[in-house]
Order: C-alpha cells, then sequence, then structure tokens
C-alpha cells in the first residue's frame, strides 16, 4: 500500500456531482471522470465508502414546497439517491473497480440492506460500497448520512466533494469576489458562523465523533488522490479544537 494519509474514508459524493453541467439527471460521462478519480485512490489500496446523495433528481424540500407531506417528499429523496449509486455502480464496476451498493431502505432484489459489519468487510476485500438511501429516515441529508456511516465504519475522514467550489468561504464564492477561503477551521466554527459546509445535524454529529472533513473541488482532476495523500488542498474542518 503506498504511504496515504488515509486508509479508509468516506467519500461524500451529492447529487449535483451526479448531473454534471445541466444541473439535473444522471450523466454517464461526468459519472465517468469521477470513477476514474476513484479508481486511482482505489488502486492505492485506500478502502472507499461512498455516501451518495439524491438532489440531482428529487430533493424533499421541493415536494414540501409544492404541497406534500414532507416525510413522503423525503422518501423520494432517498429512492433518488439509490439511483443515483446503481448509475455509481455501473460505471465503476465498468472501469473495474469491485463494488457493493447497501441501501437503508431494503431493496433486495437491487441491492444489500445496510448492514455495518458486512460494509466493513467488502471494504477490507477490496470493494467500494455505496451507502444508498441516506439514513433510511426523512428530515434527514446524506450529509448526516455520511457522518453517521464514518462514525459507524470508523472511517478516518469524510471527503466532502463539491462542485466547482475548493473550499469552504466566509459567503459565497460564486456571488462574492472578496469571498475568503478558510483553511482550516472547527466543526463548532462552522455550526456558530453558520458556514454552508454541511447542515446543522451532520456537522454536530462530525463533531461529536471527532470527524474531521476536507471539503475540496471535485473537478480538479487528482483532487481526490491529492487528499489522500496528505496535500493540504482546500478546507479541512477537524474534529475538535
Ligand atoms: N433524504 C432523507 N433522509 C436521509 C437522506 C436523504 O429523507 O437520510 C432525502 C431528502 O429528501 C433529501 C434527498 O433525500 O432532500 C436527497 O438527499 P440530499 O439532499 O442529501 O442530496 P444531495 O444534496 O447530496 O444531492
Amino acid at each position: 500500500m503506498a504511504n496515504t494519509k488515509y486508509s479508509r474514508v468516506i467519500l461524500k459524493l451529492s447529487g449535483e456531482a451526479i448531473a454534471g453541467e445541466n444541473g439535473f439527471g444522471i450523466n454517464p460521462k461526468v459519472i465517468t471522470e469521477m470513477v476514474k478519480e476513484v479508481k486511482d485512490v482505489h488502486d492505492l489500496g485506500v478502502e472507499i465508502a461512498i455516501v451518495v446523495g439524491g438532489g440531482n433528481i428529487w430533493r424533499g424540500s421541493i415536494g414540501e414546497e409544492m404541497g406534500m407531506e414532507r416525510a413522503q417528499a423525503d422518501y423520494m429523496g432517498m429512492l433518488a439517491t439509490i439511483m443515483n449509486a446503481l448509475a455509481l455502480q455501473d460505471v465503476l464496476e465498468n472501469h473495474g473497480v469491485p463494488t457493493r451498493v447497501q441501501t437503508s431502505v431494503e431493496m433486495r432484489q437491487i441491492a444489500e440492506p445496510y448492514i455495518r459489519r458486512r460494509a466493513i468487510r467488502h471494504l477490507e476485500k477490496g470493494r467500494v460500497v455505496i451507502f444508498a438511501g441516506g439514513t433510511g429516515n426523512p428530515y434527514f441529508t446524506t450529509d448526516t448520512t455520511a457522518a453517521l456511516r464514518a462514525a459507524e465504519i470508523n472511517a478516518e475522514v469524510i471527503l466532502m466533494a463539491k462542485n466547482n467550489v475548493d473550499g469552504v468561504y466566509d459567503s459565497d464564492p460564486r456571488l462574492n469576489e472578496s469571498a475568503q477561503k478558510f483553511e482550516e477551521l472547527t466543526h463548532l466554527d462552522v455550526i456558530s458562523k453558520g458556514l454552508k459546509v454541511m447542515d446543522a445535524t451532520a456537522s454536530s454529529l462530525s463533531m461529536d465523533n471527532d470527524i474531521p472533513l476536507v471539503v475540496f473541488n471535485l473537478n480538479v482532476p487528482g483532487n481526490i488522490r491529492r487528499v489522500i495523500l496528505g496535500e493540504n488542498i482546500g478546507t479541512t474542518v477537524k474534529g475538535h479544537e
């Protein structure tokens, strides 16, 4: 195994990362670029679990705005993450990376149910595990899922891959030219400053369980590898002061 900083990681991919330019749906070309990056890191011997979002297809909050019951709309969001997971699995396997999808909502014909010990075993055997369906509960997000699964499988870090944003800023760099980037923060900073890194539930879970986070730009080739090798890119959010 190469000299990597981390040996077991959670990679959080938002739905946006799967949609590409148009911001909606599933774009296999975009997934292919991402998969090459994942394969590169997998080849280093790093154990990778991926938590995939679903915002490219559906968000519970949108359904709620349109008059749906929130829980119902959230279940649809969970299903969206499962579609993304299957697309990701397909492309990973086409690139020779062995995978398993585990869903938090049972769907036995399609994927394994989430079983913690089994997920760990898959990782030890060199399979990339894709966690789909979020936490399985409405009112949560896939960021919270990333924090939860990271704690459960003892991942050393959550890699928060962002679309065209290279870290955490004091204001939105896409709207404000003078936005300042943070090199390092604590989860408490994120919560108290109201920074848009993860939602507050995900941040407090990461803080309580001392899980560091690296926020970086997914769209620069080689970035996942850079983070894994310990290069200081993006913003590191530390578990504690
Ligand atoms: N969701 C949920 N519970 C979870 C995770 C996700 O209800 O534990 C639903 C929720 O409706 C959310 C949608 O799935 O809007 C898509 O997930 P998320 O918004 O986290 O995706 P991302 O923003 O990462 O694309």
